[in-house]
């Protein structure tokens, strides 16, 4: 009958990998891709997000049919628009992550960095399935470009010399997957793909590979996740990716919404920096869409209602304090309101750190996800934290610092938060860094120092 025919949502898609290696360009060109083949009144820009619509996908992978059949049944694929890998973790959720399915981007003439690791090892840990994109494949020496063709095409017009030193330099890719505990292979000689990570040569510089990356996350996904996907008509749930101050709205909060419906006077539940914060829905808005050249005073368009995946951004009262990364629940009505406080409250103390009684560390940083990153690399460094929160640096937490008794964990690490201004931080070490990593080597080596 009509009611059993599936309803899927788009699937939400990351970008990962070591810095320089094409995450930002990848996502570009996709969005290029999506924007020239769309059908006319598709919306491809949502907040925080980008959307490769059906059509476009069955565009680009009509080539393609003969090794990747595709009849989708998804309404297309959600990017989420992740400046740095860092914000990644922000996508958690409870058990897992919002994240459907990854992309992990490495630079095929480099191969695997630190943080492509880094990258596969969050996504084992939140049980992520993922692809490898081997990018920059245009740089593979004698490489002849087939702008934005298939690769399969592409790779069929190389010299015999040109296709071996791709196949050596993806080989490493293999063996450096099989250290993580992963069998992977090109995706064209992937059997069976339950078992083995594809691994998909593409350059985000001439678009070859593209349609092959667009058609096996669209195809993989639809296949293998289809009850993940089913479409749930229930209150809204999300994570807040950003907190922003609007000409005209106030404080507002982008949201990626990753499952139920979303509606304008919901109750919202989310986290604050003074306990959990209840607020109504006053707008929920999405980007005008730039044909639209009518006056408005925002570059916002105005929705009634908005069904997951989606990204969005809400403007409510009372969003100052909200914390970037927290989860985000719908109470269905008042009585709901004190359950999903605690679970609020519970998800964000997972993450929080207090120790009084412990020589430590402090961190404090802009958000849940990079604060749950720092903590944990640190705590892989097995250095000691005493305190570890979102929010800019206090009187307190110089206090704190302080009180550590060892000289060398006097340390204030900050990611992305500045001292609130009058506060001094003379007598403790301010560690800032904009990229994780770094900021642990740091830590490690003035550690050292003082040691010394
Ligand atoms: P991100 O740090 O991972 O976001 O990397 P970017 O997208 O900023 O790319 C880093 C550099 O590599 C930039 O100079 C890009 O133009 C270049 N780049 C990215 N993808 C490709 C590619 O496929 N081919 C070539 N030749 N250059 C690329
Ligand atoms: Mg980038």
């Amino acid at each position: 009958s009509s009611s059993d025919i599936k309803k899927l949502r788009q699937p939400i898609v990351t970008v990962l990998g070591h810095v320089d290696h094409g995450k930002t360009s990848l996502l570009d060109k996709i969005r290029g891709t999506a924007v020239v083949r769309k059908e006319a009144g598709e919306m491809t820009q949502e907040v925080g997000a980008s959307v490769v619509p059906r059509s476009v996908i069955q565009k680009v992978a009509e080539p393609l049919k003969n090794i990747i059949p595709l009849k989708l049944e998804i309404p297309g694929l959600l990017f989420i628009d992740t400046p740095g890998h860092e914000l990644f973790s922000n996508l958690r959720k409870r058990g897992g992550s919002v994240a459907d399915i990854s992309v992990v981007v490495v630079d095929v003439t480099e191969g695997f960095q630190k943080q492509t690791f880094e990258s596969i090892q969050i996504l084992r840990d939140r049980r992520v399935p993922f692809l490898m994109a081997a990018n920059k494949i245009d740089r593979v020496p004698g490489w002849q470009p087939n702008p934005n063709q298939p690769f399969t095409v592409s790779i069929s017009r190389q010299s015999k010399e040109v296709q071996s030193r791709l196949d050596t330099l993806i080989y490493k890719l293999v063996m450096d997957l099989a250290q993580l505990g992963f069998n992977a292979e090109r995706f064209d000689r992937v059997r069976d793909f339950t078992r083995n990570v594809a691994i998909v040569p593409v350059s985000a510089k001439t678009g070859e590979g593209i349609p092959e990356l667009l058609a096996l996350l669209a195809g993989l996904s639809q296949r293998y996740m289809e009850n993940r996907l089913k479409v749930v008509e229930g209150p809204a749930k999300g994570v807040v990716m950003e907190v922003k101050e609007e000409i005209g709205l106030g404080h507002t909060i982008d949201v990626i919404v990753y499952d139920g419906i979303l509606k304008k006077n919901d109750i919202l539940v989310l986290a604050g920096l003074n306990g959990p914060i209840v607020t109504r829905v006053r707008g929920i808005l999405v980007p005008k869409p730039l044909q639209d050249i009518r006056i408005v005073k925002t570059d916002f368009v105005s929705l009634d209602e908005v069904v997951a995946a989606a990204g969005v951004k809400i403007s409510a009262p009372g969003l100052e304090e909200a914390i970037a990364g927290s989860p985000l629940y719908v109470a269905e009505d008042e009585s709901r309101i004190e359950q999903l406080k605690k679970v609020v409250e519970e998800e964000v103390s997972t993450i929080k750190i207090y120790n009084k009684d412990v020589s430590g560390v402090i961190i404090k940083s802009d958000s849940l996800g990079t604060l749950e990153a720092i903590v944990s690399a640190v705590s892989g460094e097995k250095i000691p934290i005493r305190l570890a929160d979102v929010g800019p640096i206090s009187k307190r937490d110089v206090l704190e610092a302080k009180l550590s008794e060892d000289e060398a964990y006097r340390v204030i690490l900050a990611f992305r938060v500045r001292p609130l201004t009058g506060v001094d931080v003379s007598g403790v070490k301010l560690i800032s860094n904009e990229i994780i990593y770094q900021l642990i080597d740091e830590l490690e080596r003035y550690i050292q120092e003082v040691r010394d």
